[in-house]
């Protein structure tokens, strides 16, 4: 059950944030049924396949207070840091990261509009602050001379993530550059990864990133693998990258 799954994380709920679970569950099936959201609606799916998945990135912070503590600018003790969910969808990872950790600063971008008004209506009637919401491509928001009311988001960010968006060359063409020097990009990928691995790492590398490690893993009481790669911005990422919008998927860097 949700909250045995949870406890293996470290994760205790208080009432507001089970009601605020409970909420965000009613509206994502509500709204699914005029719009596409997501395939999975059944209660017990949702709660493992995307508020657990989601969640589950805890064991990357695990990792990374045990191995970064004063090596890098990234504060996991307080969890107070600016983060980008890229291509958020319905609001995974963002939303629930940000129920359960709610002093964590969350953009949450997705190139879909009507995506877009269902997670501002999400925020709206859970009452979360400290989250905000961006309609456009990655590729645009990471560009040195786009700003909009928050200045510039490139290398603004101390955690990038992005879950279910794009092969890993393409991924790390639209993530990277949104995350500081020293920060972190995180992808949540299904399989341990080796063969992707090799392909992304000169596009990787070139935008600055180092891979730091894989966790693997089952998710809580079933058989769903998770593997999240975790990788540290080393250095800068040039300015020519990101490509035009449409280019890191169309052909990605290898
Ligand atoms: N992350 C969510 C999840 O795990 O359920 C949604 C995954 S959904 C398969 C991929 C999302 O990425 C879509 O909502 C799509 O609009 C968004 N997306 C794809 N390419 C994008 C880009 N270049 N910039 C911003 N969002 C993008």
């Amino acid at each position: 059950m949700f909250e045995d799954d949870l406890r293996e994380f470290g994760i205790y709920l208080s009432d507001v944030q089970k009601s605020q679970f409970m909420q965000y569950y009613e509206l994502l099936v509500e709204w699914n049924s005029f719009m596409n959201l997501t395939s999975i609606t059944d209660y017990d799916e949702v709660m493992k396949k995307h508020f657990i998945d989601s969640l589950s990135i805890v064991k990357a912070f695990n990792y990374m207070n045990e191995n970064f503590v004063g090596k890098s600018g990234f504060s996991l003790s307080d969890m107070r840091f600016d983060m980008i969910d890229i291509g958020t969808g319905a609001g995974f990872p963002g939303i629930p990261l940000k129920i359960v950790f709610p002093d964590i600063k969350i953009t949450l971008l997705d190139s879909l509009q009507k995506r877009i008004k269902f997670l501002d209506e999400v925020i709206d009637k859970l009452g979360l602050s400290g989250i905000d919401t961006l309609h456009g491509r990655a590729e645009d928001y990471a560009k040195p001379d786009k700003l909009n009311k928050y200045g510039t988001l490139r290398e603004k960010y101390d955690l990038c993530v992005s879950r279910a968006v794009a092969n890993l060359s393409t991924l790390s063409e639209l993530c990277l550059p949104f995350v500081k020097k020293d920060g972190f990009f995180i992808s949540y990928k299904s399989e341990k990864l080796t063969d992707e691995l090799k392909e992304a790492g000169k596009v990787i590398s070139l935008l600055g990133g180092e891979v730091e490690d894989q966790i693997y893993f089952k998710l809580p009481d079933s058989d769903i693998n998770r593997n999240l790669l975790i990788i540290r911005k080393v250095k800068n990422t040039p300015e020519k990258f990101p490509r035009k919008a449409g280019l890191p998927v169309k052909e990605p860097i290898k």
